[in-house]
């Protein structure tokens, strides 16, 4: 092959073999010259390509626009040219394509034409547009979620900090974002003194064997106000070999908290009183059994039923009578030491634990109680309601290993007292 032709084919082959489109535009603008991957390209014949107008091959959106931009150019003399735009097919399909085009001169520098490119950047143009549609997606998610998210790191050493908060961290902790990230001691100050210790722990637990870590803090924040706050995160080890990163959330339950009180105060408490009420009175006293039966000691037990109770009702109504149990566990409560557990058991009966009280001790103890009683009538409004208590005495002994026959012996004394006239203590 004379040496003219060889190179004439090897730049054929390079000029079809070529990843980019490449054609040549008369000052018309019509398509003059084309390779072969921009028949490709386009998905129709290099017969079909010849002869057709650039524009032509342009999306009919951009089409108008990119006549002129063509036009303005080779009129104009703009030396070079580098636009994305959109493309399309004959079967009516459509690309992004890069299009370089340089003016084309003559001998004499007069223009005759551009010679063009167009690279095939659809699917860069498709990763682009996924990256930035996702990354709006956590930008929202991360302003709108009530809680505040989090990157959390922490060295071997020992030293830690946050790698990331979002924007919430403004409206928890009254500091912005930036301020903690710099300095993760920001954040463990705000930390409950009480709380910190376990935090901690918890923190270290996490650390050593598991990939979860979740607590409930306290937190005071820099004006004052006190809140609850529930972490929990996940490590994820992002390179081998190096620390994990903790994503996690921070949400605050101050609200779940305070609702917890209420409910535990609820479920423990005698609404009327203010006593504890018959179940809560029973689980302490089980736990003061554990302990007796530990190391025995003495502990007494008074049941208390007040008198005619049904005649107080009766006479001045539900509500005074009402009042007259609450006067009555006022009194007797300010009689009792702070070891002493007193329980409304129900009705108008409670209970009272006497610890490290002999059988004697609780029998003084139960006098002195209807003395103070039956000594002032309960004051309900302008009323004043005499009324006594019969009260029944019971100890711990050795063999007692549930409170029910302690309980059992002092409803018996009770008993006991009510048959013998009322108003006064019996021990069996
Ligand atoms: P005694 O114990 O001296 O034999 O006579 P009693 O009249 O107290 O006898 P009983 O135990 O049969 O009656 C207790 C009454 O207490 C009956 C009930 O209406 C009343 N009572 C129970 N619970 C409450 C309460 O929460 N408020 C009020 N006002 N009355 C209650
Ligand atoms: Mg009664
Ligand atoms: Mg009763």
């Amino acid at each position: 092959m004379p040496l003219l032709t060889a190179e004439k084919t090897l730049l054929q082959a390079i000029y079809d073999s070529s990843s980019v489109a490449i054609f040549l535009v008369d000052m018309t603008g019509h398509i003059v010259h084309a390779n072969q991957r921009m028949a490709d390209m386009f998905s129709c014949t290099m017969a079909q390509l010849i002869d057709s107008e650039y524009v032509s091959l342009v999306h009919p959106a951009e089409r108008e626009a990119g006549r002129q931009k063509m036009l303005a150019l080779m009129a104009q003399g703009i030396p070079s040219v580098n636009v994305e735009r959109r493309y399309w097919r004959r079967d009516g399909s459509e690309f992004w394509g890069n299009l370089t085009g340089k003016a084309l001169l003559d001998d004499a520098g007069k223009p005759v034409g551009l010679v063009g490119n167009i690279a095939d950047i659809d699917q860069r143009k498709r990763a682009e547009w996924e990256l930035e549609a996702s990354q709006e997606r956590f930008e929202r998610l991360a302003r709108t979620v009530p809680c505040v998210l989090y990157d959390y790191i922490i060295w071997p050493d020992g030293r830690r900090k946050f790698l990331y908060l979002n924007a919430r961290c403004e409206e928890f902790f009254e500091l912005a974002p930036e301020v903690i990230l710099e300095d993760v001691n920001r954040f463990w100050n705000l930390v409950h003194p009480e709380d910190r210790q376990r935090l901690e722990s918890e923190e270290e637990r996490a650390r050593r064997g598991s990939d979860l870590f979740a607590a409930e803090v306290r937190l005071t924040t820099p004006s004052g106000r006190e809140k609850w706050i529930r972490l929990s995160s996940r490590a994820n080890v992002l390179e081998p070999g190096e620390s994990a990163v903790w994503s996690g959330f921070m949400l605050d339950i101050t609200e779940t908290k305070q609702l917890e009180v209420e409910l535990r105060q609820l479920a423990t408490t005698d609404a009327l009183t203010g006593l504890s009420n018959r179940s809560h009175f029973l689980r302490q006293v089980e736990q003061e059994m554990g302990r007796f039966q530990r190391s025995p000691r003495s502990a007494g037990v008074l049941m208390l039923d007040l008198d005619y109770f049904k005649h107080i009702n009766d006479t001045h109504g539900h509500a005074t009578g009402d009042e007259v149990l609450r006067d009555f566990a006022r009194r007797v409560k300010a009689c009792l030491r702070s070891v002493d557990l007193f329980g409304r058991m129900g009705g108008e009966e409670f209970c009272i634990l006497l610890p490290d009280t002999d059988l004697e001790g609780a029998r003084v103890l139960g006098q002195r109680l209807c003395q103070e009683v039956a000594g002032t009538p309960a004051q309900v409004g302008d009323l004043a309601i005499p009324y006594t208590v019969s009260i029944g005495a019971a100890e711990f002994r050795p063999e007692d290993r549930h409170f029910e026959p302690i309980l059992a012996r002092a409803d018996a004394a009770l008993y006991q007292a009510k048959r013998y006239g009322r108003n006064q203590v019996a021990v069996l």
